[in-house]
């Protein structure tokens, strides 16, 4: 990718959106494009700082004149508007839109022929299929911001494909590590929530709780390295350091190691992996052990449940996606018990049918489905207890 690519950030007063702008402002770098999902005082915040962006509400909320405002004829409202900035000419969009809402803006900057920087769970492990078509049809790039998925591209710089015996995903192992399935019967909120090595929004906190966003990850890696399952591993490293590894067939194993800090990624990546320097963090690997041991698949079903989804493709990835934030939604909200959002997946993934998706609507269409089935299934949880 050019280095001096123009950025466009979806997802702009998120995590990685707010993460992203940190890196653009350290490394001096134009900003072309924000968007968020509402018109916030926050985003008109954000907008004020980067005079040259375009900025996007896809919700105007009550009154999007709060946000015309403060930045004039540069705001914009509504989805079409969010699809036009990801479409915006040889830029480099990083999406971190939270939930399904990312999937369209994905296809959009790769149909345009951009780079695309995706942090947006849902864009390849719902629509894994349509976004590899639209990545093949545009002839733009995919560019991982996920600190494992952005570890094992790192790793792989030089390296022939076909000489990877496979690809270690590292997983934290979550607040629950150590622990059996009879202690997690009526673990709170609270205890699902306690992360202890990354601060992460809430769903995907619950997903490494439940081991499911490893799941995720894993058939997220399917798709950016085109591997099949059967060479993609999860090893759970409590100190969250090495931040993925690949095993070659010489046995030789490269890893990247750093500090938990998702701005390396999102720089690795915004800045096509040219290595900018940053100042020192103060990072010591002398002040850390580093261990490894299998995951716990049986008190962590959700795992296994992600990798039987990824072989079965089609649409039951979109389904163990949608089916898993119903339940997580479900377990904050108290009506299901921890143990039970696997059984809601699992549940759901029984009852989707085998489809090939074909298009955006597709799979949105069995994001929707899923989300029937599970909430039934969240609602017999709920008749039963
Ligand atoms: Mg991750």
């Amino acid at each position: 990718m050019p280095p001096d690519a123009p950025i466009v950030v979806l997802g702009a007063t998120g995590s990685i959106g707010t993460q992203t702008l940190d890196v653009a402002r350290r490394l001096g770098l134009q900003v072309v494009g924000i968007a968020a999902r509402r018109a916030s005082t926050e985003l008109a915040t954000i907008a004020a700082e980067w005079p040259d962006a375009v900025v996007v509400a896809v919700d105007p909320g009550d009154d999007g004149s709060a946000l015309t405002d403060r930045v004039g004829v540069r705001a914009r409202f509504g989805e079409e508007a969010l699809l036009e900035l990801a479409s915006t000419a040889r830029a480099m969009v990083v999406n971190g839109i939270v939930g399904a809402a990312g999937l369209r803006a994905s296809v959009a900057a790769l149909n345009a022929g951009n780079h695309l920087a995706l942090a947006n769970k849902e864009s390849l492990v719902a629509g894994g299929p349509v976004v590899m078509q639209a990545l093949a049809r545009g002839g733009g790039s995919l560019i991982p911001v996920d600190s494992e998925h952005s570890a094992l591209a790192e790793c792989l710089v030089g390296e022939d494909l076909g000489t990877v015996r496979r690809l270690v995903l590292t997983a934290s192992g979550g607040p629950f590590r150590g622990m059996v399935r009879q202690q997690l019967a009526d673990v709170s909120v609270g205890d699902a929530l306690a992360h202890p090595t990354w601060a992460m929004g809430r769903r995907v906190t619950i997903d490494s709780a439940t081991l499911m966003n490893k799941a995720f990850e894993v058939i997220e890696a399917h798709y950016l390295f085109g591997l099949p399952y059967d060479k993609i591993d999860v090893t759970v490293h409590p100190q969250s350091i090495v931040h993925s590894l690949v095993e070659f067939v010489d046995g030789s194993i490269k890893a990247q190691i750093g500090e938990p800090d998702m701005r390396h990624p999102i720089q690795y990546a915004i800045t096509g992996g040219t290595r900018p320097a940053v100042p020192p963090s103060g990072f010591d690997l002398t002040q850390s052990d580093l261990t490894f041991e299998p995951p716990d698949r049986v008190t962590f079903p959700c795992l296994d449940l992600g990798y039987a989804a990824g072989r079965r493709g089609g649409i039951a990835p979109a389904a163990l996606n949608a089916a898993d934030e119903v339940a997580v939604a479900a377990f904050l909200a108290e009506r299901i018990p921890f143990l039970s959002i696997a059984d809601v997946v699992s549940a759901t993934l029984e009852q989707t049918a085998d489809v090939t998706p074909g298009s955006v609507d597709d799979v949105l269409a069995a994001d929707a489905e899923a989300r029937r089935i599970a909430e039934r299934h969240v609602a017999s949880v709920q008749h039963d207890a």
